[in-house]
């Protein structure tokens, strides 16, 4: 049997018994969407973010892309937050990382000049900030704290955009995560970072300007 044909099976069910508990499901949700939160995540096949956090249909805003990148010079990365942060007006932003991401492993280990390596330099930018610590680690875990660095940087990356910026000037309720997940045992584990105010992220700021945190 063929994906698609199991897509529209599973689908057709799904829909049903939807409409079985609740008649106006659909009619509400076509209305308009109120999501509670914008995800950036990795594009990776294991790492969806509806299944991760068992919140409702409709409640999840999503980006994903390889290594969960927050690019700023990236117009769709761009678009999607400013729709999230000054239209949808979401209180919650989440950059998930995950160990044993692909995207993080192709920029260790090798470069060149197609897409895919242009889009990984972001990383390798990353890794060369860190490379004294890093290389001291061994191949894993060398790969492992890539992706919390890279978890931060993208955290850093939403915060000093000036779309949530300004959010925060104007008074807006908006807070800035980051989690990694780990394949290995299906959990989400907070970063220790998140922003919740202008004032918040300019004393990070202040603190990682002597620290070179990011
Ligand atoms: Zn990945």
């Amino acid at each position: 049997m063929s994906v698609i044909r199991d897509i529209l099976n599973f689908n057709r069910s799904w829909a049903e018994s939807k409409r079985l508990r609740n008649p106006d499901f659909f009619s509400r949700m076509a209305e308009k969407q109120k999501p509670r939160l914008l995800w950036l995540g990795c594009s990776d096949a294991r790492v969806g973010p509806d299944k991760l956090t068992g919140l409702p249909y409709g409640s999840i805003f999503v980006h994903r892309n390889i290594a969960n990148i927050f690019a700023t010079n990236d117009l769709n990365c761009l678009a999607v937050l400013e729709y999230a942060v000054d239209e949808l007006r979401v209180p919650d932003i989440v950059v998930c990382g995950h160990y044993g991401c692909g995207g993080v492993k192709a920029a260790l280990e090798h470069s060149g000049i197609q897409p895919i390596d242009l889009w990984l330099d972001q990383i390798r930018f990353i890794y060369n900030r860190h490379a004294a610590e890093l290389d001291a680690l061994d191949e894993e875990q060398k790969a492992r704290r890539l992706c919390e660095y890279n978890v931060t940087a993208q955290v850093y990356n939403i915060c000093r955009s000036t779309i949530v910026r300004e959010a925060w000037k104007r008074g807006q309720k908006l807070s800035v995560h980051g989690l990694i997940y780990d394949m290995h045992n299906g959990l989400l584990m907070p970063m220790g970072i998140e922003f919740h105010s202008f004032e918040d992220w300019q004393q990070e700021r202040l603190a990682s300007h002597f620290t070179n945190g990011a």
